[in-house]
């Protein structure tokens, strides 16, 4: 078979109550596409029937291919492991919930003729989702674009299009704490943005559980910025600043012989400050070294169990 001018890649994990209503929706954006068209599920390891699902599938869809993880890498990891199977000279990632509108893609094609070589799909809407999410959606994308200095797309998630030569830029970057979001502005390229409203959940719950949205928080914030850093730095010059001025001036109380106190209680709190700063800090500087041991241990990003469909 030939290849395929557009690759779509879906990382999937734990899906079945959607999958049902996600290849009726995709059969009819790879019909509506200008070119031939593969579309990739990677499967992070579920634990439910979605492996069954697709496995199925593959036999009713010639443009569908299947790639299993040995377990939960997480979707970073899976959308990297799409990036890296992809044939085509377009690749569009989007998640399989449906909250990334397929037909949206047929109008990032079009741009794409154009001439523009990276595509975000930025959210006009985010239907079906909490308050919650929402604003700490808004505070992050706008706090990650002060603290990293490179310009980074507001309301963007990994819905997008990247041309060929932006894969392939992409894929030389094999860091292992993925903030894919970050990385592909990083790369530069032309780029433009299409927006779309976002859609809820098809169905099912959502894999993104608050401790796996921190953790990507925390990744991109730390792999784009060492200005938390440096704000650790300022931190101690001004708490130990602060403690040399105490200091002084408890000397100074002492020989003016105006010392009546025992002053217990400010030198109990001023440890404690001082401990909870240190601990604070020593964190910080932990993070930064466990992503450097990270790197340091060089594992492959993913591990494929199976490889499937395709040409
Ligand atoms: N996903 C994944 N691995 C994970 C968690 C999520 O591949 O460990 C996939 C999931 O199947 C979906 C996409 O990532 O296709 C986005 O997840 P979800 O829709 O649950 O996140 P949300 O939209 O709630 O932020
Ligand atoms: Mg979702």
């Amino acid at each position: 078979m030939i290849k395929p001018t557009y690759s779509i890649i879906i990382p999937v994990f734990n899906e079945e109550e959607v999958l049902p209503s996600l290849f009726p929706r995709l059969e009819a954006l790879v019909s509506r596409l200008d070119a031939s068209c593969e579309v990739l599920l990677i499967d992070d390891g579920s634990r439910d029937r979605s492996p069954e699902i697709i496995t199925k599938a593959l036999a009713s869809f010639p443009w569908l291919r299947f790639i299993r993880f040995a377990r939960n890498f997480g979707h970073q990891a899976a959308l990297s492991a799409g990036y890296d199977f992809a044939q085509g000279d377009a690749v569009v990632c989007m998640d399989a919930d449906l909250q990334d509108p397929p037909e949206v893609v047929v109008e990032m094609a079009q741009r794409w003729r154009e001439g523009f070589q990276v595509i975000y799909g930025v959210r006009n809407a985010r239907a079906g989702e909490t308050l919650f999410k929402k604003f700490t959606a808004w505070s992050y994308y706008r706090t990650m674009r002060s603290l990293a200095r490179i310009d980074m797309p507001v309301d963007a998630g990994d819905f997008r299009l990247l041309d060929r030569n932006a894969v392939d830029a992409l894929r030389s970057i094999r860091e292992r704490n993925r903030y894919l979001r970050g990385l592909v502005a990083w790369i530069g390229f032309k780029q433009c943005s299409v927006k779309y409203d976002r859609a809820g959940r098809a169905a099912g719950e959502t894999k993104y559980p608050l401790r796996k949205m921190l953790a990507l928080a925390f990744d991109g914030i730390l792999s784009f910025s060492s200005v938390p850093l440096r704000t650790a730095l300022i931190l101690g010059f001004v708490v130990s600043g602060l403690s040399f001025i105490t200091g002084i001036a408890a000397l100074v109380v002492k020989i003016g012989g105006w010392y009546t106190v025992d002053g217990w209680t400010s030198l109990a709190v001023l440890v404690c400050f001082i401990g909870g700063v240190h601990l604070t800090v020593m964190g910080l500087i932990g993070e930064y070294i466990s992503r450097i041991y990270d790197e340091v241990k060089a594992r492959p990003l993913y591990i494929v169990a199976e490889n499937r469909g395709g040409p």
